[in-house]
């Protein structure tokens, strides 16, 4: 295909020329006809790989019955996928959306309304330096990205920011005005910084003494990416709101919001929207989750994030890079230089997708069905890239 012919598409990001016409688990396939070995999956959405059997036969199955019916009534994959979530998280309630920062949109939201009926008014949401929590205007706003600073002013106020893993900092902004603090697990967008044990249990101490919410965002790190079914349970606490997106409709878009039955404050209107719930996205929903909750599968992701950091550090060791970090199938690989973005093309060249969210960092999240030979693959490809360097 000639470039020109994209010309009428809205020019958001900067794209490689490559055509993507067809997919199969970890691989890519361009208009012609070169294979790629993907990681970067649909920014870690496609769960399962590329077309996986569960998803399309899910969603041919329910394209023939019901597409959409209206968020007006109901319909029963919508209430089989919210009962699958709420039966294997701590949280009661669920409402489905489309995108990751309209499940956040509905965060903001729910505590707002939980802040003016449950603590006087309450507003304001404590979020992180460098977070990343989507791409509207209030999840900008919430979001901690520097590059963002000055874009579309002015932001939706009641955003103070701490700096990540500062408990410390939290206590000092929390007062009378705060409703919650939000932050992510793992920040990806920021290279793949995880939140400390620590952090998140003094996080959630805090949160209950001073009588906050807490909501984690696990559009990224939810559904399976790192190693547990939510990254949550990694630190056995127990949030009041949580956001999904991504990994839950394994490409499709789906996300959702879920939440405590003591914090549900929402009144009919409040919140909703034309494609919310619909029976063909929650479908599909129920069948990524039946695969993940397949017995072996997530201590498989367990073991193979395992296996996927161990050799992300000898190729580290092997160059004199940085450190490997992260939970589960979302590492990143510290590069010691800028050479994010040119490894990043180079490695498209030779048929290997791999993302640099920082100049100086590579970030990884394959599907998490992927194998160790595909693993060993990519490895061996950065290696030869590295030692061309
Ligand atoms: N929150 C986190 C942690 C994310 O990583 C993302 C997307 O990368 C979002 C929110 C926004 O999700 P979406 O792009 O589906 O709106």
């Amino acid at each position: 295909m000639q470039s020109d012919q994209f010309s009428a598409l809205m020019r958001v990001a900067e794209r490689p020329p490559q055509v993507f016409v067809s997919g199969s688990g970890s691989w890519l396939v361009d208009d012609a006809g070169r294979r790629y070995l993907d990681f970067v999956q649909g920014w870690a959405s496609n769960c399962l790989g590329h077309s996986p059997p569960e998803l399309t036969q899910a969603l041919g199955e329910q394209a023939q019955r019901l597409v959409n019916c209206s968020p007006a009534f109901y319909n029963e994959p919508a209430a089989r996928l919210a009962g699958l979530i709420a039966e294997h998280s701590c949280f009661d309630q669920v409402f489905f959306c489309n995108s990751g920062a309209e499940a956040n949109e509905g965060a903001i939201k729910l505590a707002r309304k939980w802040g003016a009926t449950h603590r006087a008014g309450a507003f304001e949401i404590i979020t992180f330096d460098n977070a990343f929590h989507g791409r509207t205007l209030a999840t900008m706003s919430a979001s901690g990205k520097p590059q963002w600073e000055a874009l579309f002013e002015p932001k939706v106020a009641g955003f103070p920011k701490a700096p990540f893993g500062d408990l410390g900092a939290v206590a000092r902004l929390i007062s009378q005005r705060t409703a919650a603090v939000m932050l992510e697990p793992v920040q990806g967008e920021a290279g793949v910084i995880a939140a400390t044990r620590e952090f998140m249990r003094g996080l959630r101490a805090l949160t209950r003494e001073c009588g906050v919410l807490l909501i984690v965002d696990e559009i990224q790190t939810g559904i399976g990416r790192s190693g547990r079914l939510f990254a949550y349970e990694h630190a056995a606490i127990e949030p009041d709101i949580m956001t999904l997106g991504k990994g839950l409709g394994g490409g499709a878009p789906l996300a959702a919001l879920a939440a405590r039955d003591s914090v549900c404050c929402f009144e009919p209107g409040d919140q909703g929207g034309t494609f919310n719930g619909n029976p063909l996205m929650t479908a599909v929903g129920c069948a990524v989750m039946h695969a993940l909750l397949a017995p072996g599968f997530l201590e498989k992701v367990a073991r193979t994030g395992d296996y996927l950091r161990l050799r992300l550090e000898q190729l580290s060791s092997w160059h004199g890079l940085g450190e490997v970090r992260g939970q589960g199938l979302l590492l990143a690989l510290e590069l010691g230089s800028d050479s994010g973005p040119l490894l990043v093309e180079r490695a498209r060249e030779r048929g290997l997708l791999l993302n640099s969210p920082r100049p100086g960092v590579l970030r990884f999240m394959p599907a998490l069905n992927v194998g160790s030979g595909e693993i060993d693959t990519a490895v061996d490809l950065l290696d030869a890239l590295l030692r061309q360097h």
